[in-house]
């Protein structure tokens, strides 16, 4: 997945927090607002959206669900040091963590060295699991958030 609307991105990127330990969660809310206020500069990224299916998944399952299959997603098909497929093995849609992968650039290897700055060839830790699947949820409850403000016009 590449999109060369994208490269105009790396100047905002701020790689301080990404070598600091174990984030508090005050910081971790902190990356989380500013790497959504960066992806929504992506011309590419800030199109997605879930669709209908996707919300009532979503609303019905809980957050609760949807977190733990956001873990299990990153972690078997990213998490790996050379997953298989890597830059294809997230599909367009079926499920909003696909959707919401491809949105926060958790979708392969190579998106998220590029904008989240964890190189590829190793395994993620489980902190970088947990990381990007709060920046997963982030975009999905901001997702939702924002079709509930649509359908009270
Ligand atoms: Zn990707």
């Amino acid at each position: 997945m590449t999109d060369p609307s994208e490269t105009l991105d790396l100047g905002d990127l701020d790689s301080a927090e990404v070598h600091s330990p174990e984030p508090l969660s005050e910081q971790r809310a902190e990356w989380i607002g500013r790497t959504l206020e960066r992806l929504s500069h992506s011309q590419f990224r800030s199109k997605f959206r879930l669709s209908a299916k996707d919300l009532t998944y979503t609303v019905d399952k809980g957050p609760e669900t949807i977190d733990r299959h956001a873990h299990e997603m990153l972690r078997k098909r990213v998490g790996d040091a050379f997953p298989l497929k890597d830059g294809k093995q997230t599909p367009w849609r079926g499920h909003p963590v696909f959707t919401a992968q491809h949105a926060t650039a958790t979708c392969c290897r190579g998106c998220m060295e590029k904008w989240h700055h964890i190189p590829k060839g190793r395994e993620l830790t489980d902190d970088e699991v947990d990381r990007l699947s709060a920046l997963v949820m982030a975009w999905i409850a901001r997702d939702v958030m924002r079709s509930e403000a649509a359908h009270e016009d």
